[in-house]
């Protein structure tokens, strides 16, 4: 039988590659911003977590089926997405921006027109990719994975994706993508960590009380500069 004090496991559920939030290091340890933020909570609160690196619409899936008890996944917190879940206390700022492969000759939206667009499945990228897609003409094909989008702008057989901006400026200064970023931050939100509504209110409350103590004790500074 277990014990009063010993601690309970948490089941996180998170994207696949999806730098520098979560990612692979040279060992193959999960790290980034989300992971080392998640760790350092689960350590200060005291709980215990199990990562299961899905990739994003399968993390959401499994917060929804009972899977997963939480998601920390670059997850913008939005009006929609509220219907659902309960969001932890905003923990980054975000916005979408559109990605080009360096010198495509794409400046703006407008130079979309008859092209071949690429976002990810259950992303505000995508959801802005949508809300445009009439008015600048261009076509819009989904995939499953932020590497897969990468990969068609890559190869030219996608002349955008839309990511966020925090990725895609990580990636970029860090050589992983060869991408201009013509234009802008659309759809300002934030990141914040999500359960189910309704369910496992402790772990969201101790999200909340982990996060707030980093930030007072610059172990969350020290983690975002990390990644910077
Ligand atoms: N921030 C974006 C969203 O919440 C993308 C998240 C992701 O792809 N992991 O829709």
């Amino acid at each position: 039988s277990s014990s009063k004090n010993e601690e309970k496991t948490y089941i996180i559920a998170t994207d696949k590659t999806y730098p520098p939030f979560e990612m692979e290091d040279d060992s193959g340890k999960l790290v980034g911003v989300d992971m080392d933020l998640i760790r350092a909570i689960a350590k200060d609160q005291k709980f215990k977590i199990k990562i299961n690196s899905l990739g994003f619409d399968a993390a959401c899936t499994a917060l929804e089926s009972g899977e997963a008890d939480g998601v920390i996944a670059g997850m913008s917190i939005n009006d929609e997405r509220k219907q659902k879940y309960d969001f932890s206390d905003p923990y980054y700022e975000t916005g979408v921006s559109m990605g080009v492969a360096k010198n495509s000759g794409i400046k703006g939206y407008a130079d979309l027109k008859g092209k071949t667009v690429v976002a990810k499945t259950s992303t505000a990228g995508l959801k802005y990719a949508q809300s445009i897609k009439d008015k600048y003409g261009f076509k819009l094909e989904v995939v499953e994975e932020s590497t897969f989008m990468f990969e068609k702008v890559k190869s030219g057989e996608a002349a955008a994706c839309f990511e966020d901006y925090p990725v895609l400026k990580y990636m970029v200064k860090t050589g992983q993508l060869n991408f201009d970023i013509p234009c802008g931050k659309e759809s300002p939100a934030n990141y914040g960590f999500a359960v189910l509504k309704g369910e496992n209110k402790e772990l969201l409350k101790k999200f909340n009380k982990g996060l707030a103590k980093l930030k007072k004790n610059g172990e969350y500074d020290k983690i975002v500069a990390k990644y910077e």
